[in-house]
């Protein structure tokens, strides 16, 4: 079994608020200490586009069964799934076992269309009702893993008991330990021949609760606010359904992402999820929070993954993972872009330099006032790269090419060593940068991580030192202003923001995921919103 084989038909679903592309449901899970204030939530969930809501009455202070379902029920504006969750199986609820499955039993009673029952107590519930139950209800049958996701089999063995209980709807969560975990039950949600809640819990099983419209998930959950989560790794109903374009999802559309570690600061999905979109392309874009580069591309094998932006650590190891690669990529040593072609053949390029270059020799042209005409201003000029790993070596192999004298400046100085030789230039520590001034009016490139979200106050060189460069470049873009960068402004430089070179190289990458001219002043205008 793979991902290869998806049975189901493209749908296009017509409803009230137009077409939908997939039937899964966005559930969001209401958690409060009140009635009054469980029901404000679950109004505020409706306005934002919930399909219905989980009401969770073990978070609720004080419940008195009949009342308060009653008012739950009754007066919710969405369609209700009622959940009374143990704390054996990571809920709230401490108290009489028997008392709780008879809040579940009067729920369904009072007209709940959905309750949750635990595999743990199924049997016992479907005993005590007897096949009494009303036509329209149906009864989810839950099983929660707080530790990882079994194998495949046994994940298969799991549903074969919730179903052998008569479940309506099956429910599997598990944990994530890896971002490979949730292709497994991928694989389980596609051919289930029942409906089926399959998500995997955690930051690493986040694409999980995203592409479960794309493979067929009875629901995923939605928070009504973000952080506001009954699980961790949950996005917001608002994030699934304006950035991810949750509805618009098929069994057909085409999986895209940025692959590195960590991955949460990325604002990559912010800008190529809105620019799909624009352009009605059938392509999500995901962070993938990945730990084994090799894993996760033999893993996620099918035709229709098949585009990645890579970052840190991850730009080695993805050109590693190449069967073709571009000839400045393969100079450069590392990938920024992979795209899978239709044989499969995975093929790497290297954009980063391409934007790096063009706004410095920009912010050089703007401060000499010379014209394009006159070639590159970086010829013969002092180039001080800092930092030799994946984006150090795209501007060190740009400056090479454009005639600049470069001078690598690592942490690691082996690597500063290795790089230089490879351009032509001298390798020095960072350290030892501090008193480097053999000249007046060079120009630097900050390509270490320091100084990037969240540990803004770090910079990579003394403001002391700065004063001898005419131009400072740093290709990190979160914060946009860069310590870095605000003190070399206060020295007297020109700056060049990281967001110029991701801007260039975000043009480059859109045209190859999509094979369509990129929509260069919506993605302009995204991260000018989104810095
Ligand atoms: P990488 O391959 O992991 O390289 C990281 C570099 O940072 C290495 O040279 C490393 O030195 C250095 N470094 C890390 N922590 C350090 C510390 N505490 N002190 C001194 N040096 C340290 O990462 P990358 O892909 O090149 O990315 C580097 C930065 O560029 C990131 O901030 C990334 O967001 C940014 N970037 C921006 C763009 C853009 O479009 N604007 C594109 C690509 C990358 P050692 O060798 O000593 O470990």
């Amino acid at each position: 079994m793979t991902l290869d084989s998806i049975p189901l038909a493209t749908m296009d679903l017509q409803t009230a608020d137009g077409v939908r592309r997939n039937s899964t449901k966005i559930c969001a899970p209401v958690m409060a200490e009140t009635v009054d204030q469980m029901l404000t939530q679950a109004r505020k969930a409706k306005e934002l586009g919930a399909d219905l809501v989980e009401i969770r009455l073990d978070f609720l202070k004080t419940f008195n069964p009949r009342q308060d379902l009653e008012i739950l029920i009754k007066q919710c504006p969405l369609p209700t799934l009622i959940t009374y969750r143990p704390i054996w199986e990571g809920g709230k609820y401490d108290g009489d076992e028997s008392k709780r499955q008879n809040a579940l039993r009067l729920a369904m009673e009072l007209g709940a269309d959905y309750i949750d029952v635990e595999l743990q107590v199924a049997h016992d519930f479907y005993n005590a009702i007897q096949g009494k139950k009303p036509a329209k209800i149906k009864i989810i049958v839950s099983s929660h893993n707080y530790q990882n996701t079994p194998s495949l089999e046994e994940i298969g063995n799991l549903v074969a008991r919730i179903l052998a209980t008569g479940a309506d709807i099956v429910k599997v969560a598990t944990t994530a330990v890896d971002i490979t975990d949730s292709a497994r039950l991928f694989q389980i949600l596609v051919h289930s021949q029942v409906p089926m809640i399959g998500i995997v819990m955690g930051e690493k099983g986040f694409i999980s609760r995203i592409l479960s419209a794309k493979f067929g998930g009875f629901l995923t959950f939605g928070s009504i606010e973000a952080g506001l989560v009954s699980a961790p790794g949950q996005p917001a109903v608002k994030e699934l359904l304006e950035l991810y374009n949750f509805r618009q999802l098929g069994p057909d559309t085409k999986v895209h992402g940025v692959i590195g570690n960590p991955i949460g600061h990325s604002k990559s999905p912010h800008l190529y999820n809105p620019a799909f979109k624009s352009v009605n392309f059938n392509g999500i874009y995901l962070p993938l929070l990945v730990d084994n580069v090799a894993n996760f591309l033999k893993t996620y094998s099918s035709h229709d993954f098949v585009g990645y932006s890579y970052t840190i650590p991850h730009k080695e190891a993805g050109f590693n993972c190449c069967d073709e690669i571009d000839p400045i990529a393969k100079e450069i040593g590392a990938i920024s872009c992979m795209i899978k072609r239709p044989d499969g053949n995975l093929m790497g390029y290297n954009v980063d330099y391409l934007g790096a270059i063009a706004a410095i020799e920009e912010g050089l042209r703007a401060s000499n006032g010379a014209s394009q005409a006159s070639g590159s201003p970086l010829t013969g000029k002092l180039f001080v790269v800092m930092g030799a790993g994946g984006a150090g070596k795209a501007l060190a192999f740009g400056g090479k090419e454009k005639g600049a004298r470069v001078i690598v400046a690592n942490r690691t100085y082996d690597k500063a060593k290795q790089l230089a030789s490879k351009v032509g230039g001298e390798a020095i520590t960072l350290a030892e940068l501090e008193n480097f001034h053999p000249e007046d009016g060079m120009i630097l490139a900050n390509t270490t991580s320091v100084g990037m979200k969240p540990k803004i106050e770090s910079t990579p060189l003394s403001k002391e030192a700065l004063k001898h460069y005419s131009l400072v470049f740093d290709a990190i873009y979160t914060p946009k202003m860069t310590r870095l960068l605000r003190e070399a402004q206060e020295s007297g430089a020109t700056i060049v923001y990281g967001t110029e070179m991701f801007i260039n190289q975000a043009f480059v990458q859109f045209e190859k995921f999509t094979g369509l001219p990129a929509p260069k002043q919506l993605i302009r205008d995204t991260l000018a919103r989104n810095t």
